[in-house]
This record gives C-alpha cells, sequence and structure tokens, in this order.
C-alpha cells in the first residue's frame, strides 16, 4: 500500500496572529521539546508505509532549530521510505531571527521553502500581528537562495483591512521582484473566537466586502498569469515545472497521513483528525496510545462529492475517465443537474472529457463545490 504524502505540524509560534485559527501556541522550550517527543513517539508507532511528499505546516517550524527539524525528517524517511528526490516543503515564518538556519536545512533534505509572507507592506503587517518586514522577506529569499533552494513560495493575503487595491498590487509586484517559483494567494476569513471576530462584530466596516476581495482576487490573477505563472489552482500560482507536489495530492482526494496535534489523515476513505488539545495529543502519544480525535467513513456521494469538490479547484478539473476508473460513477450523468445548472450559468464548463470552473466560477468556487457536496 502507498500513502503518498506525509504532514507534520509543528505546533509553536514566536508570537501569535489576531487571525488565526490553527493548533498553536507560543513558543516555549520546554513545552516545545516535550512536543517533538510526542511526535517522534507518534512517528514510531505508526506502521511504516511508503510515502513520496513530505510538508511541514504549523504553526511556524522554523521556530525550532534546524537540528531538530532536520533530525524527524530523518526518522521519516527511513521509516517511510521518502526518496531522495521527493518533494519536501517547510513553511517559514521571515521573522529575521528564524531564518539563520536554511544551510542546515536544506542539506537535511528539505528542498521546497514556504515563506509565511502576507503582505509587503508595512501597515498590513502591523494590522495583521505580523512582525516581519519587507525587508525581512526579501532576506528570507536571499538566504534560501544561498543555501541552495531552488523552490520557494511566498504567502500572501487579500482582503486585510486597510488594504487598497494600490497596496495589494504593490506587494504583488514586490514578490514578483524577488523571483520566487511559486505565489499563494488566500482571501482573509474570519475565524470564530479569535480576536479578528470580534474586531469584525465591533467594526464591520474595516473588513473588504465579497465585491472587494473579488477585486483584489481578480487583480493578483492579472499581475501573476501575466508575469508567467500558471494559475493551476483557485489560491495557487507556479512558474512551469513548480506545481506544489504535496498539495497537488489532496487535490487528487490522494492518502494522506498527518502527525501532530489537529493533524488530518485520509486513508482507505476514512478521514480522521486528531484531537486540538495538545495535552490529550501528547499524553496519548508519549503512552503509545492512539491519538483521541474524529474520523468519518467517507462513501458513496460524500465520497465523490469530496473528490469532485478538490478537483474543481483545480486548472484541470475533474477528469471523467479517471473518475470513473476510481470512483465507479459517470460524473456527467451523476451530476447532471448541478453541471447544467451552473453551466448555464457560465460557472462551469463540461466537454467530453471534464468538468471545470470557469475564469469567473473561480470567483465564487465554494458555492459551486458546495453543491456537489450537498448531493445526497
Ligand atoms: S498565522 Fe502562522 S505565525 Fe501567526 S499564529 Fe498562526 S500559525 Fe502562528
Amino acid at each position: 500500500m502507498v500513502i503518498p504524502a506525509l504532514y507534520v505540524h509543528w505546533a509553536f509560534c514566536p508570537y501569535i496572529c489576531p487571525y488565526c485559527d490553527f493548533a498553536k501556541w507560543l513558543y516555549d522550550e520546554r513545552a516545545a521539546e516535550r512536543y517533538v517527543r510526542a511526535l517522534q513517539a507518534e512517528i514510531e508507532r505508526t506502521p511504516a508505509l511508503t510515502a513520496s511528499t513530505v510538508f511541514y505546516g504549523g504553526g511556524t517550524p522554523n521556530a525550532y532549530g534546524s537540528a531538530q527539524l532536520v533530525g524527524v525528517l530523518a526518522r521519516l524517511r527511513e521509516r517511510f521510505g521518502v526518496r531522495d528526490d521527493a518533494e519536501v516543503s517547510i513553511e517559514v515564518n521571515p521573522d529575521r531571527d528564524l531564518t539563520s538556519g536554511f544551510d542546515a536545512l536544506r542539506a537535511g533534505g528539505f528542498n521546497r521553502l514556504s515563506i509565511g509572507a502576507q503582505s509587503l507592506e508595512a501597515g498590513e503587517l502591523r494590522v495583521l500581528g505580523r512582525r516581519h518586514t519587507a525587508e525581512d522577506v526579501a532576506e528570507t529569499v536571499r538566504r534560501a537562495r544561498a543555501a541552495g533552494f531552488t523552490n520557494v513560495n511566498v504567502d500572501l493575503m487579500f482582503g486585510v483591512p486597510g488594504q487598497t487595491a494600490a497596496s495589494w498590487e504593490r506587494s504583488l509586484d514586490a514578490v514578483l521582484a524577488l523571483g520566487v517559483e511559486h505565489v499563494s494567494t488566500y482571501g482573509l476569513t474570519i475565524e470564530e473566537g479569535t480576536p479578528y471576530a470580534r474586531w469584525q462584530a465591533r467594526e464591520p466596516a474595516a473588513f473588504a466586502g465579497d465585491d472587494r476581495e473579488a477585486e483584489l482576487y481578480a487583480l493578483a490573477i492579472r499581475k501573476l498569469t501575466a508575469a508567467g505563472f500558471e494559475h493551476y489552482e483557485i489560491s495557487n500560482f507556479a512558474r512551469p515545472g513548480f506545481r506544489c507536489e504535496h498539495n497537488a495530492n489532496y487535490w487528487r482526494n490522494g492518502e494522506y497521513l498527518g502527525f501532530g496535534v489537529g493533524a488530518a489523515s485520509y486513508l482507505d476513505g476514512v478521514r480522521s483528525t486528531h484531537t486540538r488539545d495538545r495535552a490529550e495529543y501528547e499524553a496519548a502519544a508519549l503512552a503509545g496510545e492512539a491519538i483521541p480525535g474524529d474520523s468519518e467513513d467517507l462513501a458513496g456521494d460524500a465520497r465523490t462529492g469530496e473528490a469532485v469538490m478538490l478537483a474543481l479547484r483545480t486548472s484541470e478539473g475533474v477528469d471523467a475517465g479517471t473518475f470513473r476508473e476510481r470512483y465507479g460513477v459517470d460524473v456527467f450523468t451523476h451530476y447532471a443537474p448541478i453541471i447544467a445548472e451552473y453551466a448555464a450559468a457560465g460557472l462551469l464548463v463540461a466537454d467530453e472529457r471534464s468538468v471545470r470552473l470557469t475564469a469567473r466560477g473561480r470567483f465564487v468556487a465554494n458555492d459551486v463545490c458546495g453543491a456537489f457536496l450537498a448531493r445526497t
């Protein structure tokens, strides 16, 4: 059996951003060490399988020292037979104090660096509670290049309070000037229970509405595609040959195995998510017990709806032949009324081989995908 992708959640950050809803805690050396021991224990008790890509996310993986990050990767490689040429990504915070260990990361087998910049505008970074500057982002790219990273992504966010089309364009231009291979652009989402949710409740006008978000998204598409990037997934743009393999596996509804607090796995049609309670996670992992959490057996329409939703995010859309082979379902007949409705509205296009979002459909992808998920 092949497990295509491994995800490791590094749950500590040097500071906490007011919009963030990830499973994360403020970095504390003792707590961070205990967490790594738990991660290592979880890795050891997981049956050995063969994996393709590895992705370190967080949290802030580079809140940890390179030796810890590389040590865990070495064990993952041994245990899961990760090939030398596999894509191995790590998310990094561009804070200057955290980006000095790139040589060791590259030597230790990481070959793709994803920089959580969010913006290159000082005012927006302040509003987002981020501590780095645009110059820190540029320095991070320089350090990555000097260490030998040839595959670098920058994450950017649109819909930030106070952001204008002009300031968004400046961030995009600044990232393009850095010459990176990949750019991800995400609309700000307000997550319940965060300081941003309370701010929005007090002052809704401070936040971008749908029209403003669509305007900013359109600007990103125009600029990045004009610069030679392929818009290969709703939020992702890559120079030819630099699509993210790890994420492409998610969009193919491929299997994955997640380690760490709050991490998700998808194996044999079952999606499971570890508890987000760190103490509970660590206690179970260190005792060699099953990690508490939720699981859902995706079958029938739940499974195919999920597969359509994920594939529609990509520029290739749903390949009808592959879909029929894998799920025994003809996508055109099974979803005929939904396809007809959204095709008539100009949001989907279907030919004899595939179903895809149109350029306009990408702006309302959640609504279109939701219709497939809702079919029971
Ligand atoms: S946005 Fe990133 S750096 Fe900020 S708290 Fe969340 S995980 Fe940590």
